[in-house]
């Protein structure tokens, strides 16, 4: 980590290096999190979204908070199979950067948006950055593992949110120079969107919530939601909870609910359409427990001091497993975990406060700038 992240206050603006950067990105959990850097940079940087998340209800409201619309690029990638979605995104990317000039190329996390991004910035002879890495969960069936790996070993400078990321990072032998680690900017981008109490309380009134009343629950990956079998076990196991389940339903589950007969599993939760950032947090914040396969959620738990039963065979972010978290495969165990953390709401919610979030204090966008400074001046 840069010694000069110690000395600046948080939030400082800076002068960007010369040339400027350039954010790389094309998912719903990519512009929340690239959302404090874009603020951070201000003028001086342009984001090309691929458009691999088109739906509106994934994509519009938070384009909608990015500053500096007229540095947007959207490319409308939409789907195809990953190799052709991969192909014309690196492509696509490729002709926004041969007009950019001299540029930073920021990537984040382990999408094909994001492989992609990287791809093209090494394709140009760009300083390529990675956000979000050395996450490692070992398990080779998850595309996601191989972009990872690839992007970190692509990058010149891999901004790793924990100390374990760096180790992962330095077990594959890449250099301690080219690794800082940064916490992560989802504290900043939760800090900046979560509504204050009286908004909470108005996004709960309309849906009859009450505070440590009900657990939220998101289930969208492809291990859990496009095998028939695996979604019935898991919604069966929603629907077992002694409180009232929420669940904003992501475009594939429903897709999936639709396509395999399964909408009166549906009957017993509250569905709702995917959420706003903002109103997602609000039922987060007040939600007894979170049950969820998502990744970001694992980390914006710990922000929140809520409790998340992790559903999936493995994690790249083990971080939270033993204090906010656990982990368990799609199957019973879920309802049976669910409920033990269901036993005591306001034991788990005073023990969970004292907890700090292992990916930093919200100073990750002012920890990365420094490193991408050092990066350009030594380059
Ligand atoms: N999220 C949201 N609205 C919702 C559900 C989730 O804004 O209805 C946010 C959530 O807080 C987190 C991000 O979306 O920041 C997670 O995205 P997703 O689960 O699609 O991807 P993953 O984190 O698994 O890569």
């Amino acid at each position: 980590m840069s010694t000069t992240a110690e000395t600046r206050p948080v939030g400082e603006k800076r002068p960007v290096p010369d040339s400027g950067i350039v954010l790389v990105c094309g998912t719903r959990p990519e512009l929340i999190k690239l959302a404090p850097l874009a603020r951070f940079y201000g003028e001086a940087c342009e984001v090309v979204y691929t458009g691999q998340h088109y739906d509106p209800s994934l994509y519009a409201q938070l384009r909608a908070g990015i500053p500096g619309s007229s540095r947007f690029h959207e490319l409308k990638i939409g789907s195809a199979r990953r190799g052709t979605q991969l192909g014309r995104s690196v492509s696509a990317v490729d002709e926004v950067l041969a007009a950019s000039g001299d540029r930073v190329v920021l990537v984040q996390g382990d999408t094909t948006s994001a492989l992609a991004g990287a791809l093209a910035a090494n394709a140009q002879g760009l300083p390529l950055v990675h956000i979000e890495a050395g996450l490692r969960s070992h398990d080779r069936s998850m595309p996601e593992e191989h972009n990872r790996v690839l992007i970190d070993h692509l990058a010149d400078l891999c901004c790793a949110p924990t100390e374990l990321n760096r180790q992962n990072l330095r077990n594959e032998n890449i250099a301690p120079e080219r690794i800082a680690v940064t916490g992560n900017t989802v504290v900043e981008a939760l800090q900046t969107a979560i509504p204050d109490a009286a908004d909470q309380a108005a996004v709960l009134a309309p849906l009859g919530l009450h505070r440590d009343g009900y657990a939220l629950a998101t289930i969208h990956r492809p291990e859990n939601v496009d095998e028939p079998l695996r979604l019935t076990t898991i919604l069966r196991e929603l629907a077992r909870l002694p409180v009232p389940v929420v669940l904003p339903l992501h475009p594939r589950t429903s897709q999936s609910v639709r396509r395999f007969g399964l909408t009166r599993l549906l009957q017993p939760l509250r569905v709702l359409e995917p959420q706003s950032y903002p109103a997602f947090l609000a039922l987060a914040a007040a939600a007894a427990l979170i049950v969820s396969d998502s990744g970001g959620i694992q980390e914006e738990v710990s922000v929140l001091k809520r409790p998340v039963v992790v559903v999936r065979r493995s994690t790249e972010r083990p971080e939270v497993f033993g204090t906010f978290g656990v982990l368990v495969p799609p199957g019973p165990r879920i309802s049976a975990e669910a409920e033990r953390w269901l036993d005591d709401v306001p034991g788990h919610r005073e023990r969970l406060r004292a907890l700090p979030s292992p990916y930093g204090d919200g100073t990750a966008c002012r920890r990365i700038a420094d490193a991408i400074e050092e990066l350009t001046r030594a380059g």
